[in-house]
């Protein structure tokens, strides 16, 4: 079995966590950039993470077999301090560099008029750029927050497909399906969303446009759900092909769209020919 964990925060992470994932099949993942519980003071702070998601955590994740691409952006918690803002100057240095797949975390926290600027700016990187888009949606009042996203995504401009709205669960998951964006489910070991309750939303809504994560960091979470996801979904009736596609071609498809998505050499992809014949080739228009 191969996973692509495509959304998990490494930087929090042991080298313990690193051999575990390997041993489970986690192959690539993708980081996001996002807050670090310690908020920061200043954009140079900002600047120090964006390099080591694109250099020392990509080397880390190399010593145990596993590919490692970011997404970098100012998210919406640190958007409402104005010490902070100013690294939105600073993202298209970013945006332009090989091992970014795609602009975020950017979203709603807590709803306000400068994570509304935040969310808008970086939207419209993302189409300047290109590049997919990360949308994290808030824990709280997510069915509000969840459709004011949806609202702003569509008046970006933005293409539909280029953008995964995380975090989601079985209140959220209808609207963003219908709104042809990307869904993503965080699963948590005890808050949000479990393995069995991902099965019932697979069953519900199928496999398609849909993206697990682990979103482990250094909170309680744990970076082995994806696999006790595909594990629930063997023993729920799904096949390899379903758990595949969900856990691997998925995430793949997704990030592809950013052209910079590289796995030579981290997994037994070309071998086992999945590739062959379906939409990753093309790049998931
Ligand atoms: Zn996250």
């Amino acid at each position: 079995m191969r996973i692509f964990d495509p959304h998990i925060h490494m930087t929090s992470r042991t080298t313990d966590d690193y051999r575990a994932m390997h041993a489970a099949g986690v192959r690539a993942l993708v980081e996001p950039a996002f807050w670090l519980g310690q908020p920061r003071t200043s954009p140079a702070s900002f600047t120090d993470y964006f390099d080591a998601l694109l250099g020392w955590e990509p080397y880390r994740a190399a010593q145990f077999g596993i590919s490692h691409h970011c997404t970098i952006g100012l998210n919406p918690k640190e958007a409402n301090d104005p010490r902070c803002t100013p690294v939105l100057d600073l993202l298209p240095r970013y945006l332009a560099k090989d091992g970014v797949v795609a602009v975020g975390e950017i979203g709603y926290d807590t709803v306000t008029e400068a994570e509304d600027h935040a969310f808008a700016v970086q939207l419209a990187l993302a189409v300047e750029f290109a590049l997919p888009a990360l949308v994290h949606t808030p824990h709280r009042d997510k069915a509000g927050g969840t459709g004011r996203s949806l609202a702003v995504i569509r008046e970006s401009g933005i293409d539909p497909g280029f953008v995964v709205l995380d975090h989601l669960n079985e209140v959220t998951v209808r609207e963003v399906r219908d709104s042809g964006c990307w869904m993503g489910f965080s699963i948590y070991p005890d808050t949000k969303m479990t393995p069995d309750r991902m099965v019932a939303i697979l069953k519900e809504h199928g496999t398609e446009r849909i993206l697990v994560n682990s979103a482990a960091d250094w909170g309680h979470s744990d970076p082995l759900l994806t696999r006790a996801t595909a594990e629930a979904m063997l023993a729920a009736g799904f096949d390899e092909d379903d758990v595949d596609r969900v856990l691997w071609r998925n995430p793949v498809a997704f990030y592809s769209q950013s052209g910079r998505l590289g796995l030579d050499g981290y997994t037994d992809v070309q071998a086992a020919g999945l590739y062959a014949g379906n939409s990753i080739a093309r790049g998931g228009n």
